[in-house]
């Protein structure tokens, strides 16, 4: 980490300089929460500055309240305040109940339509992924193919509802829950229920039930919000508990990548328009 301290050369006040360089190697999370800045002589020499400017500095970014200074042990990295990281959950929260919401309401619709044209062949293709899921369950489970997977399935379910609006919907949805969260199949017992509610869901489509299949997709995603609402709520808890060193639950993920949540990823390659306004 000391490649991070090079020598401040910006003309200008000199600790005014020393604030605004470790303000942005925090804002820019080269220097993270809690973490333990170099000792004085050490940052001085690094940075190129002389001992007074540097404490005057680091007595000026205490009071803005982005270190502390813990007599005997050194100067560290603020972490956030407990309240602030609970309202991210209380936000992460909401976020994810309007989301499955949104959901239950499209790919339920998404099953009825589906179950009134699935075709023999389509319904073969949804077994075919069916059967790969349960090949991927030998220990240790990869969840990010598992969820792939998933994904597929109730994008294809989708996509048999020929309605390319509907596909595009459900596909930004969850390109947001897959760029937010794990897959909610890693959460124990959900791989099973899960292969229990798929099997329900391509039996109401093989009999062309369109209302045992939208029961059965609202079903399965409404389990799918409650093992992600369960999680997020586990942070919490936590939080409340080890308050001082903050939680090591869940948090909205900001880059991509990897499976998205049970029912849907982000990426599958196949017809779906991307979202171009992902951050
Ligand atoms: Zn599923």
């Amino acid at each position: 980490m000391d490649a991070i301290w090079t020598p401040i050369k910006e003309a200008g006040n000199l600790t005014d300089r020393i604030v605004v360089r470790i303000e942005e190697l925090i804002t820019n999370d080269q220097l993270s929460e809690g973490e333990r800045l170099p000792a004085e002589r050490d940052m001085a020499r690094m940075l190129g500055v002389s001992r007074p400017a540097l404490r005057e500095a680091v007595k000026t970014l205490e009071a803005r309240g982005r270190l502390v200074v813990r007599h005997g042990q050194g100067v560290f990295v603020r972490q956030d305040a407990p309240s602030a990281m609970r309202s991210r959950l209380a936000n992460l929260e909401l976020t994810l109940s309007e989301l499955f919401a949104m959901r239950e309401v499209l790919e339920g619709a998404a099953a009825g339509w589906a179950a009134e044209s699935a075709t023999e062949s389509e319904i073969g293709e949804l077994e075919d992924i069916l059967h790969s899921m349960d090949a991927a369950r030998v220990e240790p489970i990869d969840f990010s193919h598992v969820g792939r997977l998933d994904a597929e399935f109730h994008l294809r379910i989708v996509e048999m509802a020929r309605n390319r609006f509907l596909s595009q919907m459900v596909g930004v949805l969850q390109e947001m829950l897959a760029a937010g969260m794990e897959t909610t199949l890693a959460v124990p017992g959900r791989l099973g229920q899960s292969r229990h509610d798929h099997d329900a869901l391509i039996d109401a489509l093989r009999r062309h039930d369109a209302e045992a299949a939208r029961e059965a997709a609202h079903r399965h995603i409404a389990g799918s919000r409650r093992a992600a609402l369960e999680r997020v709520r586990q942070g919490s808890d936590q939080l409340a508990t080890n308050a001082p060193t903050g939680p090591g639950g869940p948090q909205w993920r900001t880059a991509n990548g990897g499976a998205g949540p049970e029912g849907g990823p982000a990426t599958n390659g196949r017809s779906r328009a991307r979202s171009s306004k992902r951050t």
